[in-house]
């Protein structure tokens, strides 16, 4: 078995970044995306730089099959995969699309097992093998990963035995799922202690796959856990743009990109394109990007509190950690009921303003105010009517 691997635990300059957006994202409740929204998805994740683009799975619908093929035979530099159940059928069906990567799931939990597929261990053991063999014996260079569904909650023994079969039938990954968000740093369901112990398990059985992590946020504990599984030596990460997927979703794509990139300096990514990939996601998912999200919500760079604005005019660097630059996005400020005078100065200044004395600069600031009271923020736009509008001593109507 080729090393791929580079270390045996640690932090792994070689991580790759899945984007499950197109498969693990149209599994969202309400959420599909037509055939040329997914086309437009796959070309930004392939301009941002992501490694693997799990396209979907091609033998749910005839349109997934019909967009999977066309993403895989794009030519991009990212991977394009697919996802199978441990069925050869499944197999067959990616093969036929063109895809470099495939995802094959099954279960090894006793209990589902049993009551669902009615089935003892060796004989599921047998079913995943066999499927791998087959998909390797067709293409040899197709990566091929290899998840126990709910792997963190299924008997640790029985993970280990399958992962060990699987990367000996041929698996090129194994990977980590945290299908519940069941995980949390520093207890005993640490996700950093689950990977460093299979990676051990398996080291002992000088088996030495890349090691994936999938973590849900039912929690809202999905990238903490993602970066607790890396620190660990997992090397690929799941991830999702807005988070999209079951339930709560999984990693949120923007956020482990910035991450990765600002923290852990793995420079790889093009995150100029993140917005015009949110927008495009929000805009064909339905699903609104909350104000206050990290990296791409409205307010992520927005300053409003008098003390603030004053502060970061002067040095943006004194409320925040992060440059809104790297992203292509601007540093704004928006005035409220919570702005002084300090802000309102520095907003008309903003605007090219100085010719305001202080009782018309008291009077701008009252409408700010009023217009704060009423739940909303002005923004530099709005800032130059009620300047007119108070310069001509009329009332401002908001
Ligand atoms: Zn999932």
């Amino acid at each position: 078995m080729k090393r791929l691997r580079k270390k045996k635990t640690g932090v792994n300059d070689l991580v790759w970044v899945l984007d499950s957006t197109l498969r693990e994202g149209e599994q969202t409740p309400g959420v599909y995306f037509d055939k040329h929204i997914k086309l437009a998805i796959a070309a930004l994740l392939d301009e941002i730089g992501i490694d693997i683009i799990e396209a979907g799975h091609p033998m749910v619908t005839t349109e997934i099959h019909a967009a999977v093929k066309s993403i895989a035979q794009k030519g991009y530099k990212s991977i394009v995969g697919a996802h199978s159940r441990s069925l050869q059928s499944d197999v067959d069906l990616a093969l036929e699309c063109g895809v470099g990567f495939l995802g094959i799931f099954y279960c090894v939990s006793d209990e589902r097992l049993s009551d669902v597929f009615k089935k003892d261990l060796d004989s599921a053991i047998k079913q995943i093998t066999d499927v791998i063999s087959y998909a390797k014996s067709k293409n040899k260079n197709l990566l091929i990963r290899y998840t126990p569904e709910d792997t963190v909650r299924s008997q640790f023994e029985n993970v280990v035995q399958a992962a060990s079969a699987a990367v000996d039938a041929g698996a090129d990954i194994i990977s980590v799922a945290d299908t519940t968000g069941y995980m949390v740093p520093g207890t005993d369901r640490s996700m950093y202690n689950y990977i460093s112990r299979l990676i051990e398990e398996l080291d002992k059985r000088n088996l030495h796959p890349r090691i994936a992590v999938h973590c849900h946020n039912d929690r809202g504990l999905a990238l903490a856990n993602a970066l607790d599984a890396y620190r660990a030596g997992a090397s690929i990460i799941d991830a999702a743009a807005l988070g999209l997927g079951e339930r709560a979703g999984i990693v949120d794509l923007a956020q482990l990109l910035t991450v990765l990139t600002i923290d852990y300096s793995v420079n790889r990514w093009n995150l100029s394109k993140l917005v015009g990939l949110y927008d495009l996601v929000s805009k064909h998912s339905g699903i609104p990007i909350p104000a206050n999200f990290p990296i791409t919500g409205k307010n992520a760079f927005t300053h409003c509190a008098g003390v603030h604005t004053h502060a970061a005019s002067i040095n943006p660097m004194h409320y925040e950690s992060l440059n809104p630059e790297i992203l292509g996005r601007p540093r704004t400020f928006a005035l409220d009921h919570m702005s002084g005078i300090a802000s309102l100065r520095y907003a008309l200044n903003l605007i090219g303003e100085n010719s305001l004395d202080d009782a018309h600069q008291h009077d701008v600031l009252c409408e700010v105010k009023s217009v704060g009271q009423r739940g909303r923020t002005v923004d530099l736009a709005e800032l130059t009517h009620i300047v007119e509008a108070v310069k001509h001593h009329k009332t401002y109507n908001s």
